[in-house]
């Protein structure tokens, strides 16, 4: 299969970028690694007349950098490099866990952090760990930039919340620490978009409890977040009847191709059970 036809546009500065994406309008699609939109193309399910490949920014950064509480991903970090990275194995650990169940490590090659979350694919790992650790991205365009935290980023299936001209410049992970974090999902095979997958996240209240947010993928049209309070890791009972009760609650996960809507529903249950146990006791014992 080929794309249709399309004028290509290598700009090396972030500016023309903007420029670009100003003059060229919806007519457009920002390229980074390619590896969602170029199958895309191929399948003819979109085709935008200019593809603006942002592979040649001259001082885009390609290794992630600290600022402050966050890890910053630049447009053109591969998933990868994330995913070796020394700073996110020693802060950002469960970056590199989730980063291991996105696809293969040939598509994370090449792959980017930023180009996963602006792709928005209510299916995928990332946009859901944005969502899980309360991060932002920093949105670029001729009117200037702005941070669009994480629960206000994913509107719908492949809807970033980007106006038109805007691009990702960056996007942000906090690392908080003393939380702890656990990752898990079923898929059909090894590096397929899950079925169902959640990430929990577990920090201590003021009053010394335990919170559990659970934010799920592949159930709903974005990433879906619940929270479960007073958890005790040591009364499981309980905890399984606090998850199935915010799955009940929150999930509506439709039936398509690859699952039934109760299958989803099921799995959501004991992937929230097992990482919420797990993430809780992280917590605890740091
Ligand atoms: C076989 C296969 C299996 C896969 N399995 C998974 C999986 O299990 N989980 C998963 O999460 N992903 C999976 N993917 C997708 C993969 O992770 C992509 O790399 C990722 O979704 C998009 O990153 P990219 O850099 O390749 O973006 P591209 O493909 O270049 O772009 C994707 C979209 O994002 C936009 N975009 C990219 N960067 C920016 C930016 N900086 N600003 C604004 N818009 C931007 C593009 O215009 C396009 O609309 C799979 C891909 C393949 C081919």
């Amino acid at each position: 299969l080929k794309p249709a036809r399309f004028s290509y546009h290598t700009p090396r500065a972030a500016e023309e970028v903007d420029d670009l994406l100003h003059e060229l309008g919806s007519d457009a699609k920002v390229l980074a690694g390619g590896q969602s939109l170029v199958p895309i193309l191929n399948m003819r399910l979109a085709s935008p007349s200019h593809l603006v490949d942002i592979n040649r920014l001259e001082n885009a950064a390609h290794e992630p950098a600290s600022d402050g509480d966050d890890l910053v991903f630049g447009p053109l970090v591969r998933q990868a490099v994330a995913e070796g990275s020394k700073t996110v194995a020693a802060t950002l650990p469960v970056l590199r866990a989730t980063l291991r169940f996105v696809a293969h490590p040939a598509i994370r090659s090449r792959g980017t952090v930023a180009g996963s979350i602006a792709h928005a694919d209510p299916a995928a790992e990332l946009p859901s760990l944005l969502v899980a650790l309360e991060g932002s991205a920093v949105a670029r365009g001729r009117r200037g930039r702005r941070t669009i935290p994480a629960e206000q980023l994913f509107r719908g299936p492949f809807e970033p919340s980007l106006e038109p001209g805007e691009w990702l410049e960056a996007v942000r992970f906090p690392r908080r620490p003393g939380a702890g974090f656990a990752v898990d999902e079923v898929a059909r095979r090894h590096g397929d978009y899950a079925l169902c997958g959640v990430i929990a996240v577990a920090g201590h209240e003021a009053d010394g409890s335990l919170r559990v947010g659970l934010t799920y993928f592949g159930v709903g049209e974005a990433p879906v977040r619940v929270f479960l309070s007073a958890v005790d890791p040591d009364r499981p009972d309980e905890l399984a009847g606090a998850v199935n009760d915010a799955v009940a609650a929150a999930l509506d996960p439709q039936d398509d191709l690859h699952a039934g809507r109760e299958l989803r529903l099921r799995l959501a249950e004991r992937l929230g059970i097992r990482a919420a146990r797990r993430a809780a006791v992280a917590a605890v014992t740091g």
